[in-house]
Parts: C-alpha cells; sequence; structure tokens
C-alpha cells in the first residue's frame, strides 16, 4: 500500500475494491460511519429479505410451516449450517447453526470435559470473554471443583497480547480441556489455532475455540487443523441481527459422543416424532442441539450467508487487511502527536478483523466520536475498537474516520464529556 493520505487515494482505492458493489446491500445510515461491525453487523436486504420470508410462512402455513414453505423450519438449521461449514472450514455435518456462544460452550463443556483423577483442569486464558469464563467457572462448581483451583488462566504480559509458547506451557498432565479465543476480542490478535491444537493433542487434551471474532472476517480450517471443537455468534461479522442464532463445530471423530446436555432436537430427525422416552441423538454435530431452533432469530443468517458465499470469504479478508493496513497508515501519519497506541498486532497472520486504539482518554473520545457520527466501541478502561468490515465500509470511511479522531483531538471537543462509559460499552 502506497504511503498516499489524501482523500484521493482512498477514493482511488474504493473504485478498485472488488466487493464494492455490497455496499449497497446494507442499510447505512445516511452521514453515518459505522465501525462497529464486530459488535453487531448491519442489516443488509436479503437477511432483512430471508426473515420476511420466514415470517410469511409463520402466517400462511401455521403450524405447517415445519415442513412446509420455502425454507421448512424442521430443516432449516441444516440448511444454514451447510452454507456456514466453509467460513469454518468445516464439512456441513461438523457444524450446527444453534442456541449461543455461551450456552454452546456450555454444551461443549458438558460434552467434552471428562475430568478423572488427578486430570481436572480446564485452561483458558485471562484475555478471554467474561462469559466464556464464567461458563468455565460454572462448569467446574458443577463438577464439584473449585474454580479457583481448576480453571487455569494464561496470563498476558502486556495486558493485550498471548503467547503462544506459554499458552503451550501451561498444558501440563492437569489439564483435561482447553477453551480459547480464535482472534482476541480486545487487542484483535489472532492465535495460531494449528500450532495450538498440535501441542494439546500431543499431550492427550481435547482443545475447543471461540471464534465470535473470526467468523465472516478470517477464514478458518477447523477440520484440517484436527480442532476438536468450536462455537460462535453469528451476529457480529456475520450480520445475522442483535442476538442471532450461534453456531458451533465438533470434530467428526467425535461423532457418536453423548451430548451432555441433551433435549429433543438433538435427536435423530428420523426419529425425533417417534417421542421415546429414550434419545436417539443424530449421528453428527446435530446432536449437540437442545430445544426447538429459534426460527425468527435464524432466518436473517440465509440473506446474508448467501452474500458470504457469493463474496467469498478468502476476497472478504483480503479487503479487511487492505482496511486495517490502510488505517494503521492513516493512524500513524495523522495522529501522532496525540498520544494513541495502536495495540492490535502489525503481521497480517497476528490481526483480526479490527484496529485497537488505545487512549487515556478513549471513553469520552468514544461519545466525541458518536457525536460526530462515527460509532466506535468502547472497551473499558482505555480501548477504542474500530472495525472497518469488508462488505460494507469503504476506504473513504476509513479516511473521514481517521480524520474526524484527529479534528477531535485537536479541537479538544472529548473533554466536554465524562471519560466514564456508558451502560453498554
Ligand atoms: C461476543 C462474544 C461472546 C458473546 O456471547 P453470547 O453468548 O453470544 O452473548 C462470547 N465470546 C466472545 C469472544 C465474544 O466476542
Amino acid at each position: 500500500m502506497e504511503k498516499d493520505i489524501t482523500l484521493e487515494y482512498a477514493k482511488k482505492l474504493d473504485e478498485q475494491d472488488v466487493l464494492k458493489k455490497f455496499r449497497e446491500e446494507f442499510y447505512l445510515q445516511p452521514n453515518v460511519i459505522y465501525m462497529d461491525g464486530n459488535s453487531l453487523g448491519l442489516l443488509s436486504k436479503r437477511a432483512e429479505q430471508s426473515l420476511l420470508i420466514l415470517l410469511d410462512s409463520w402466517k400462511k402455513y401455521g403450524i405447517d410451516g415445519w415442513i412446509q414453505g420455502e425454507h421448512p423450519w424442521f430443516y432449516f438449521s441444516d440448511t444454514l449450517s451447510g452454507m456456514c461449514a466453509s467460513l469454518v472450514g468445516a464439512e456441513r455435518e461438523e457444524v450446527m447453526i444453534t442456541g449461543s456462544t455461551t450456552s454452546n460452550l456450555h454444551q461443549l463443556i458438558a460434552t467434552f470435559y471428562h475430568p478423572g483423577g488427578s486430570c481436572t483442569k480446564i485452561l483458558a486464558d485471562e484475555l478471554n470473554f467474561p462469559s466464556d469464563l464464567y461458563a468455565i467457572s460454572s462448569q467446574l462448581s458443577l463438577h464439584g471443583y473449585n474454580p479457583e483451583e481448576h480453571m487455569v488462566l494464561v496470563k498476558s504480559h502486556d495486558g493485550d497480547m498471548l503467547n503462544e509458547a506459554d499458552i503451550i506451557e501451561a498444558m501440563t498432565d492437569g489439564v483435561a480441556l482447553i477453551v480459547l479465543p480464535s482472534v482476541l476480542y480486545r487487542s484483535g490478535q489472532i492465535l495460531n489455532i494449528k500450532e495450538l491444537t498440535k501441542a494439546a493433542h500431543e499431550r492427550n487434551i481435547l482443545i475447543g475455540f471461540d471464534l465470535c471474532h473470526s467468523i465472516g472476517s478470517v477464514p478458518h480450517e477447523l477440520s484440517d487443523w484436527d480442532v476438536d471443537f468450536a462455537f460462535w455468534c453469528n451476529y457480529k461479522h456475520l450480520n445475522g441481527g442483535p442476538g442471532a442464532v450461534g453456531g458451533l463445530y465438533v470434530n467428526r471423530k467425535h461423532f457418536g459422543h453423548k451430548p451432555g446436555l441433551a433435549g429433543w432436537f438433538g435427536s435423530d430427525k428420523e426419529k425425533q416424532f417417534d417421542l421415546s422416552t429414550e434419545m436417539i441423538p443424530a449421528s453428527n454435530a446435530s446432536a449437540y442441539q437442545i430445544g426447538t431452533p429459534n426460527i425468527l432469530s435464524a432466518a436473517p443468517l440465509y440473506g446474508s450467508l448467501e452474500m458470504f458465499a457469493e463474496a467469498g470469504i478468502e476476497a472478504i479478508r483480503d479487503k479487511s487487511l487492505k482496511l486495517t493496513d490502510y488505517m494503521t497508515l492513516l493512524i500513524e501519519e495523522e495522529l501522532s502527536d496525540f498520544q494513541f497506541m495502536i495495540a492490535s498486532p502489525k503481521e497480517h497472520d497476528r490481526r483480526g478483523g479490527h484496529i485497537y486504539l488505545v487512549h487515556k482518554e478513549a471513553a469520552r473520545i468514544c461519545k466525541a466520536l458518536k457525536e460526530y457520527k462515527v460509532i466506535p466501541d468502547f472497551r473499558s478502561p482505555n480501548g477504542i475498537r474500530l472495525a472497518p468490515v469488508a462488505l460494507y465500509n469503504s476506504f473513504e470511511d476509513v479516511w473521514k474516520t481517521v480524520q474526524i479522531i484527529k479534528k477531535i483531538m485537536k479541537e479538544e471537543s472529548y473533554k466536554k464529556f465524562e471519560n466514564k462509559r456508558e451502560v453498554i460499552a
């Protein structure tokens, strides 16, 4: 990328963008620059359309919507799972669109955590999203183990990044299960899933990953890397809508493993309506569903995943890296007087889909940005996440965002706000 910081160059990059036509498919508000697609992706017209189609099948068919209409509800989760599989690098049978990030993690721990003897610990990291740690901790308690002793958290040296070497060193004999993020939600660091999985398996430990911040932004090869399980939400980069149904992956070598938390939708589909008192689980990842799928909260995903298939995850990743490279360049060139620190990794194979800017006035800089109609994401205590998203953000959006930050810093207009987070940040 050229070291050109002019608006003309931003426009030139937009002209060359092979994904530019997708921007028109999203509901972008006039004069608003949305940089928060890693928290909640925007609505697209196609996602809206698929939601309306499923709503209509309820209107027209009532109970028969389970087997009639354009997307019969009984098979809808399977349809979505098939559409999602290539995004995680898995076979369609290994993926299930169901539950939420946290409830899927509960399911997967309940299924794959089998403590025995002195092998009782669950290994995670101190930078992981709190909900994951709460889930791990409560699962340990359910098994009668004190989480303070049995949840081992790998430490970060600088509060932003993790070292794979430290994680591998923590894979000791007492560890029964490992749960890690693919991309850290603050700094955006990518962990080396392949290397960590190999190291875990050499020690006979099962390992799973939280893909919330990578799915739809970074390609995965879960099957090739031989990951045991994974889970994610579909409302961030995948634009499935607030509280959209999540997803899980179970490596086919574990098929047949009894679900830790069983429910009738995990049944073999042919047998489910026998309504037998004994459950016959499905022979694939479908077994880890629990109850009736939330059809209306899964519906927008259909339209959204269609766009991912058309755009291709490789092209999305390529543009995403260009956007974050460009943002990095502009921050370095334009904001050098204002004590910002870029805490996301520079290397492409280390950087996820967003830039993490650290500044002691971060909370009120974010409030000032919102006043200027730039939507960032504040992470307590001092982080600003900016996610230029490949499908709907432009290079011009990035250029304008950095100009607005510069203006806010020059005018010191952030000073009229309190340096404190809002209820949701
Ligand atoms: C967003 C996010 C979650 C959210 O969990 P939900 O159950 O979907 O609320 C969990 N983990 C990570 C890493 C996240 O980024």
